[in-house]
């Protein structure tokens, strides 16, 4: 017989799926002090290594949340880059793609290797000290919303007992597949499946062959496969990938005795011992939602955009959907900002997932337009410029139309765009200006923004004022004030010392005015209400 719980208990926001995605929306909405349920089927967090690349931008939103460090540690310095050889006992490598982390001049962290199932217990640990409740073996199986909230029925992995719970929103963190997305009709566009792998775990004694050689990957010609290198230097494990080609027997003996074999023929070893530990076979799509949001309910990481793993950003695209999500939904239930904010996560968040995928195909054929960088910190949301526009006047020169990303090595400062990071001291204690960011919206001025500091006062808005003076310059301000280590914050902003930027919790930049201008209080208060959906 199966149980069922008639009670039926509030949560502001229920997350369903406990991987990456869901995990880091849980850790986001714990920063902002929202209240939320994560349910996720698994016993735990995952098992097997999938994510290993965790972008300078998902290490920066990790610094927001206080694990930066931990990921740090837990990963592996790199090497970062690919390369290839007919078997891994070859002379020599040949380096391809990217073999350098080009963002550590424009960001305060910088990109890392950490493997997923590392890296999710860092992230699950966090949310739980800061108060998310996280549920393991416990399953989504349907949905009924309305106007006010949606009713979720969840029940025991082993299915014994159900109940439902109440939410005010629901987060769909459930993967390609996800059974929310399927419930709720919502379609998608883009190639679909793009091919079968396989992803094998296994020990072998692989150095006579590598030599004190490393690489992210090598891709082994002969075998048709990649070597992974995982975990770190304390805890090396080794990962085959090979494609799933018609024939190959699927049964764990299967393959097995596959990726046995395949690891002989890489290694140029035929009687090499190769223990395999588990092996996976999953499937590669191309695939974005037609929309991220229906009513009450948002679609979050792998089941709004699959990609293939080629660049590594599927999971840090989820982990940055979180992100723009969870201070929007603080600020709707704090009263701070309409509901009409929460329509801007689709217009925000599904170009950039366009994008990324588009990036991901590009990479297959190595013919990407855009820099590693530039998918990493460059993505901007266009769409932010539209509420602004006209009402300000203030910046014309926002994010061109269309246009989803821009080169993080020439920061235009523009709304839309990511506020640049800027070396500062605070006191004798180093930072950068994306330290600044995280509560509320906070106004940037320069030494002689002092109309603006003021205006702030009659806005009749929250904003915190942050001032940044160049190196021996003063000011009169009596607000927080941080120093420009390297006299680059009014160039990096393109602001004068009159000027402004508006940048938003997620670290956006809403808006900026290079001078100073006349009714700064109305025109202030006039951004925010625009950014907040008033
Ligand atoms: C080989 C490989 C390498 C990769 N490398 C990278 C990389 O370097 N960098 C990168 O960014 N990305 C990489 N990716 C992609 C990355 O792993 C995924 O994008 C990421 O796991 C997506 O996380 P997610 O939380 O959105 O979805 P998933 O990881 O699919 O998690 C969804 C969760 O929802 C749960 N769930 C589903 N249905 C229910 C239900 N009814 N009730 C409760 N729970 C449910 C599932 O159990 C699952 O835990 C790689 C992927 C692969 C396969």
């Amino acid at each position: 017989m199966r149980e069922q719980h008639a009670t039926e208990r509030h949560v502001p926001v229920l997350i369903v799926g406990g991987s990456l995605s869901g995990l880091s929306a849980a850790l986001f909405l714990a920063v902002q002090g929202v209240e939320c349920l994560l349910v996720e089927q698994r016993p735990s967090t995952s098992v097997h290594p999938r994510a290993r690349l965790v972008t300078a931008r998902s290490m920066e939103l990790f610094r927001s949340a206080g694990i930066e460090e931990a990921v740090r540690k837990a990963g592996d310095p790199g090497p970062i880059g690919f390369v290839v050889a007919d078997t891994l006992a070859d002379e020599h490598y040949v380096p391809t793609g990217d073999h350098h982390d080009e963002t550590l001049d424009i960001s305060p962290t910088g990109m890392r290797l950490c493997d997923q199932q590392q890296l999710e217990p860092l992230v699950l640990g966090r949310a739980r000290e800061l108060g998310a409740q996280v549920s393991f073996g416990t399953r989504f199986e349907g949905l009924v919303q309305d106007p006010d909230g949606v009713t979720a029925t969840l029940g025991t992995a082993d299915g014994s007992a159900s109940w439902t719970v109440r939410c005010d929103y629901l987060l769909a963190a459930d993967g390609i597949r996800s059974p929310v997305r399927e419930a709720l009709g919502i379609s998608r566009h883009g190639p679909g499946l793009l091919g079968r792998s396989v992803s094998a775990i296994f020990d072998a004694d692989l150095e006579p062959v590598l030599r004190g050689r490393r690489a992210m990957a090598v891709i082994v010609r002969k075998a048709g496969a990649f070597l992974f290198a995982r975990g770190n230097s304390e805890a090396r494990m080794w990962q085959l990938g090979f494609p799933l080609h018609e024939g190959i027997d699927l049964s764990p003996e299967g393959l097995r005795e596959r990726t046995q074999e395949l690891v002989r023929v890489a290694a140029d070893a035929p009687e090499l011992e190769v223990t395999v530990h588990s092996a996976m076979a999953w499937e590669s799509e191309a695939l974005v939602a037609d929309s991220f949001r229906s009513g009450r309910v948002f679609l979050v990481g792998d089941s709004a955009h699959a990609m293939p793993p080629t660049g590594g950003f599927g999971g840090n695209t989820g982990v940055q959907d979180g992100h723009n999500l969870a201070w929007k939904i603080a600020a709707v239930r704090a009263g701070t900002a309409d509901e009409a904010l929460l329509d801007t996560y689709d217009a925000e968040r599904r170009p950039v997932a366009d994008f990324t995928v588009q990036e991901t195909l590009a990479r297959i054929g190595q013919s990407s337009a855009q820099s590693r960088a530039t998918v990493q910190l460059g993505y901007c949301y266009p769409s932010l410029l539209a509420g602004v526009r006209g009402k300000d006047g203030a910046d014309e020169a926002a994010v061109e139309e269309g246009s989803v990303t821009e080169n993080p090595h020439e920061p235009t400062g523009r709304p839309g765009t990511r506020a640049p990071h800027v070396a500062l001291d605070h006191e004798g204690r180093r930072l950068s200006t994306l330290d600044l960011f995280g509560g509320g919206f906070v106004l940037l001025t320069g030494a002689r923004g002092q109309a603006w500091r003021s205006a702030v006062d009659g806005a009749e808005c929250e904003v915190e004022v942050r001032t940044v003076v160049g190196p021996g310059e003063h000011t009169a301000a009596q607000e927080l004030v941080y120093t420009d280590v390297d006299g680059t914050f009014l160039s990096s902003y393109r602001i004068g010392p009159h000027g402004a930027v508006l940048v938003r919790p997620d670290g956006f930049i809403g808006w900026r005015t290079s001078q100073e201008c006349s009714g700064a209080g109305e025109r202030l208060g006039e951004a925010v209400r625009s950014l907040v959906g008033r």
